[in-house]
């Protein structure tokens, strides 16, 4: 660190120089996160500094905090769902797989993921010594429920459905994976950090949220479809006994307790979330969710034009092909089997799909 300050004027001209180092989002077809919506940029700024860890500090940002969770959980056909706003995906899968080995108390706790399951579970496993116990995929990239049944014992403490997979775009069956939650009498986890603010969204919703009895929490990220600042994430759980293994007492705090991973935490993008969702309502939601997709399905049909085959059918927003060779200039990505995986996010334009679909007819005429 210098000794003596920089002056503001070159101190600002230094960081739009790196600033202006970073891709356009307009190019970046590799992302799920996405330009947040002006709304939410408003809203975050008006909030910047507040510390959603120290609740009594700041009651009005932490209502705000209620009633996100409460408007997820509305969407997710659960009103009286509880939770948090987390850091985003990965932190409410780390809760959800402490929260749910807290629930069992067995001693040899194991979880059952598909093999599609986003690294984050890794994560959660190694820091929790969990053992990660991965089911293979049908062919059309989906959980198989009845592999996902084989691999539940007595020490299973939390099964996962994945709501829009990471890579291939896919919503598992959840709707046989909550029956068999029930059946076997486990906690059942629905990790929806992409599809949670899709799949309610189109035009023919697929059963994945808590109208499924099985179903005990899910994730969903709002710096992801839902346009907000980063970062932005939420954990629901269908009752708040569920937190109870998070729980720890906070001394010298205006609350007692909390159940959060994270212990001081912005506010800013929580209000930015909460914006977002208020200003657009299911509406606007719909008809943005509705757009991306219709991207997706143009992408799809404009590179199979040069033969270039979709790996799967997706249900949500995500396309992904059997192609090795893309047009420079243009933020790609590849899945781990090696397939080329396109994300079409709100900031992708239709202009921009049909540009893309133009340049890889270039390379592939
Ligand atoms: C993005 C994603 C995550 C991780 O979320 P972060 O916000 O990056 O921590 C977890 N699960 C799924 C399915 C995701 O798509």
């Amino acid at each position: 660190m210098r000794e003596k300050g920089r002056s503001r004027e070159e101190l600002f001209s230094f960081l739009a120089r790196r600033r202006g180092e970073d891709l356009e989002y307009g190019r970046i077809l590799s992302s799920m996160c996405t330009r947040p919506h002006p709304v939410a940029v408003e809203a975050e700024a008006m909030f910047a500094g507040t510390n959603l860890g120290d609740p009594g500090l700041f009651p009005g940002t932490a209502g705000i905090e209620r009633l996100l969770i409460e408007s997820l959980g509305d969407l997710l056909h659960h009103p009286g769902a509880c939770g948090y706003a987390t850091s985003g995906g990965t932190e409410s899968n780390i809760q959800v797989l402490r929260m749910a080995r807290g629930l069992a108390g067995v001693q040899d706790p194991n979880v059952v993921v598909p093999e599609s399951a986003h690294f984050s579970f890794e994560k959660a496993c190694d820091l929790l010594s969990i053992e990660i116990r991965p089911v293979p995929l049908d062919r059309n990239f989906r959980m198989d429920a009845e592999a996902a049944e084989e691999q539940v014992d007595r020490n299973t403490t939390c099964l996962v459905g994945i709501a829009g997979t990471t890579e291939y775009g896919m919503v598992d069956p959840i709707r046989i994976l909550s029956d068999i939650a029930v059946d076997r009498g486990v906690f059942f986890h629905v990790d929806a950090a992409f599809g949670g603010l899709v799949v309610p969204f189109l035009e023919e919703p697929i059963p994945f949220d808590f109208a499924l009895p099985g179903v005990c929490s899910i994730s969903v990220d709002p710096h992801k479809m839902g346009m907000s600042p980063i970062p932005a994430g939420a954990l629901l759980v269908r009752d708040e006994g569920m937190l109870s293994p998070l729980s720890v007492a906070t001394p010298y705090l205006t609350v007692k307790k909390e159940y959060t991973l994270t212990g001081t935490r912005p506010g800013g993008p929580v209000a930015g979330a909460f914006a977002v969702l208020e200003f657009l309502g299911r509406e606007g939601m719909r008809s943005i969710v509705q757009g991306c997709m219709a991207n997706t399905a143009r992408l799809i049909a404009g590179l199979e034009t040069f033969g270039l085959e979709r790996a799967v059918t997706p249900d949500v927003n995500v396309a992904t092909f059997t192609c090795d060779r893309t047009p420079p200039g243009w933020q790609i990505s590849r899945t781990r089997k090696g397939h080329l995986r396109i994300v079409c996010m709100p900031h992708v334009s239709r202009d921009q799909v049909e540009a893309f679909i133009s340049a890889m007819g270039e390379i592939h005429a």
